[in-house]
């Protein structure tokens, strides 16, 4: 008996022509993500297997598990066990299978009996059972076994599944996956990563729609310190966890940073901090050859993210803004943050530069055409040059 695993797609499958393209970037990501764990991935029509290499340690099959659950692409996978094509090997295959959802799987609540289904499937239509033979026969198996056992097609506690291919597969519980579309299907595109709770959450929601992301970071350091930059980092990886390669540039923002403050209104620092932001990221999807832009943004959270400013720091830019947190409440970015693991890292006290010089009382609802002479009128091309080539980069592994 070999233990190999069943993967399931959802959105891929709609795709018409386009759905082997997406199929392969899925499959070369899930490579990827497996850091050299050789694979094999066979089959077709939205169901495939992935044979890993017989004997596996405890260690790389928990890694495939962990990788299997963290792929975009994916929405679930079962743990599947490949026998002969015979029915002395499937029936015991099935009651072993029967027995660990049996002892595992009292979801039932007390004194109520488990339920259960079997659905066969015949691929090869020379094995001697039709579907319905084979769920008929397989099914009483378990019942004559499990006394307390009943059947219940409709919603079962568990169900076992039995597909006749090449070989016979059986499988049971489905682990969930994140879903979306395949990492890099979407093109690349540039993650304003601050050290907060929302940019993280950001690209985790664009790389799911399939963005390859490379994150973009402004320190200001020495009023931000080496710990804030470590916490980036940090943040960087975790959202790697999700993904087939990432990286991260660093950009030296100190002596913009500072030359804004002393040539600006007070109330005006920070949008204009992040117009700059905007015009470097813009020049750095130039040269990567990235489509898009993504920030954090979610509207009216903070006062540089009225609809007034979005508007002044989005005008830096032609590339398409996605801001997916726009219309989302602050807890519901915060559950999200908890479940994909960025929270704990965000709420690390080193402060980003937005706090150590965010003014008292920042313009809200500025005129555009006024808002956008003033900042005109600030010279500051040769900053941003000399910012820009400073960059540094950083492959997150
Ligand atoms: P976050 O929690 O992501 O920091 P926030 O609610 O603190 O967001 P702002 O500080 O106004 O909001 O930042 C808005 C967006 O600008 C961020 O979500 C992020 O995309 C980008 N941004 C802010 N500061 C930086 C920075 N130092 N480096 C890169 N991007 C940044
Ligand atoms: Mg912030």
């Amino acid at each position: 008996m070999k233990t190999i695993y069943l993967l399931k797609t959802c959105e891929i499958n709609l795709k018409g022509e386009n759905k082997s393209t997406f199929e392969r970037k899925l499959f070369a990501n899930i490579r990827k993500q497996l850091d050299g764990i050789k694979v094999r991935i066979s089959g077709r029509k939205g169901r495939f297997f992935l044979a890993p290499d017989d004997n596996i340690d405890e260690k790389t099959r928990n890694k495939i598990e962990k990788t299997l659950s963290s792929v975009f692409g994916l929405t679930g996978f079962s743990i599947a066990k490949m026998v002969e094509k015979n029915m002395e090997e499937i029936s015991k295959t099935v009651l072993e299978v029967a027995s660990k959802q049996f002892n595992d799987g009292v979801t039932s609540p007390e004194n109520v009996p488990l339920t259960f289904k079997i659905t066969a499937r015949r691929s090869d239509k020379s094995f001697k059972y039709s579907s319905y033979e084979l769920s008929c026969i397989l099914g009483g198996l378990v019942l004559d076994n499990f006394k307390t056992l009943k059947v219940n097609l409709k919603n079962p506690d568990f169900k076992i599944n039995v597909e006749i291919r090449d070989k016979a597969v059986v499988y049971s519980s489905v682990y969930k996956s994140p879903g979306g579309l395949p990492s890099g299907i979407s093109g690349k595109a540039i993650l304003l990563l601050s050290g907060g709770i929302d940019s993280p959450v950001a690209g985790y929601m664009m790389a799911k729609r399939g963005c390859a992301i490379e994150a973009l970071h402004f320190e200001t350091y020495p009023y931000t310190s080496e710990q804030s930059k470590e916490k980036v980092i940090e943040l960087a990886k975790k959202i790697r966890t999700y993904l087939p390669k990432m990286k991260l540039y660093f950009v030296p923002f100190t002596e913009l940073q500072v030359y804004i403050k002393q040539n600006c209104k007070q109330e005006e620092i920070t949008l204009f901090s992040r117009a700059v932001m905007m015009k470097i990221a813009h020049l750095l999807a130039e040269k990567i050859k990235a489509n898009s832009i993504v920030t954090g943004e979610a509207l009216s959270q903070v006062a540089s993210q009225t609809a007034e400013n979005i508007r002044f720091t989005g005008s830096h830019t032609t590339y398409p803004l996605f801001r997916p947190l726009i219309g989302m409440d602050k807890q519901e970015i915060i559950t999200k943050a908890k479940e994909i693991g960025t929270y704990e890292i965000s709420v690390l006290p080193y402060p980003d530069c937005c706090s150590v010089f965010a003014p008292p009382h920042p313009v809200l609802k500025p005129v555009f055409e006024k808002i956008s002479a003033s900042f005109n009128a600030i010279e500051m091309d040769a900053l941003i040059e000399d910012a820009f080539a400073k960059i540094e980069t950083l492959t997150i592994t």
